[in-house]
């Protein structure tokens, strides 16, 4: 629950507030946009205007629910009315929320399918999140993108009787995994799920391509709404950045079409997928120089 006598002196007056214990894993400004925002004087979250119409009400919530340090707080209230997560986001795809601080509050997602759900990445133990589940068939796979956000998989694994996927190279994170994928090259995972690795953030690393077209990123990829492009964490690249720019380049020459992009940290986006594949080349292109 957040702490309202740690309340941040910065935020909008009113009955919403984030506390200073806010780790700045930038989740809540990702499903609050307009509502919150990154403090100019301390790089933390805070609410830049109060939320009034239902639907802003709810996003609020869903920064409740969503915030790994439980920092973002309504002065009387302390739960939602009605539950915000999971949160549908179209062809299947549900983000889960309750997102570990662990995993630096990594976003976690289930894609509801019929030949078995896939969660991708996990989020912290809590029956809000697998009663749900449970109601939408429960679990088949756990995709795991890379050894920093594996959160309780193992839990949800053992609940559901799961299978757990990880790369071999990341696989002392999860050592329950009953499946690893190795290598460099593409392989299938399951039903029309191919995981390609691409090792740089960790070793480890892999995105996972679902039903042809929905690209799970982890912590390689998310959006730019700033500046209207891909990008990729230069400061948090645990282990190759060389690694990782050319492991972008051996994905993008798979062309695989992907045109709904879900990431671990950071902002999806949509787009067709010609714009998608021109976006990836252009972020590789600029690799070489970030900083
Ligand atoms: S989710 Fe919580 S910890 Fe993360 S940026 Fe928002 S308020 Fe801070």
């Amino acid at each position: 629950m957040a702490r309202l006598e740690d309340r941040h002196a910065s935020g909008a007056p009113g009955d919403w507030f984030v506390d200073t214990r806010c780790i700045d894993c930038d989740a809540a400004r990702q499903v609050a946009p307009g509502l919150i925002a990154r403090n100019p004087g301390d790089g933390v979250s805070v609410f830049t205007r109060q939320p009034e119409t239902p639907a802003e009400i709810e996003m609020a919530w869903r920064a409740v629910m969503v915030c790994p340090t439980r920092s973002v707080g309504h002065v009387t209230h302390r739960k939602p009315p009605a539950p915000v997560f999971p949160e549908d986001l179209g062809d299947g795809v549900f983000r889960l929320g309750h997102n570990a601080r662990s995993s630096f509050g990594a976003h976690s997602y289930l894609v509801q399918r019929r030949t078995g759900n896939v969660m991708v990445d996990a989020p912290r133990w809590t029956r809000e999140v697998a009663g749900p589940l449970a109601e939408r068939g429960g679990l088949a796979h756990i995709l795991l993108s890379h050894r920093d956000d594996v959160a309780d998989a193992e839990r949800y694994a053992d609940h559901f009787g799961a299978r757990v996927w990880i790369h071999s190279d990341d696989r002392d994170a999860a050592p329950y995994a009953t499946d690893l994928i190795e290598g460099t090259e593409p392989s299938t995972v399951g039903d029309d799920v191919t995981a390609f690795p691409v090792p740089g953030h960790t070793r480890g690393t892999v995105l996972y391509l679902v039903d042809g077209h929905l690209l799970f990123s982890g912590d390689s990829l998310s959006w730019n709404p700033n500046r209207e492009q891909l990008h990729a964490f230069r400061r948090a690249c645990w282990f190759s950045w060389p690694e990782q720019t050319a492991s972008l380049s051996r994905f993008a020459d798979h062309e695989c079409g992907f045109d709904r992009l879900f990431c671990g940290h950071g902002w999806n986006h949509d787009a067709p997928a010609a714009a998608m594949a021109a976006h990836l080349v252009d972020l590789i292109a600029r690799m070489p120089e970030m900083s």
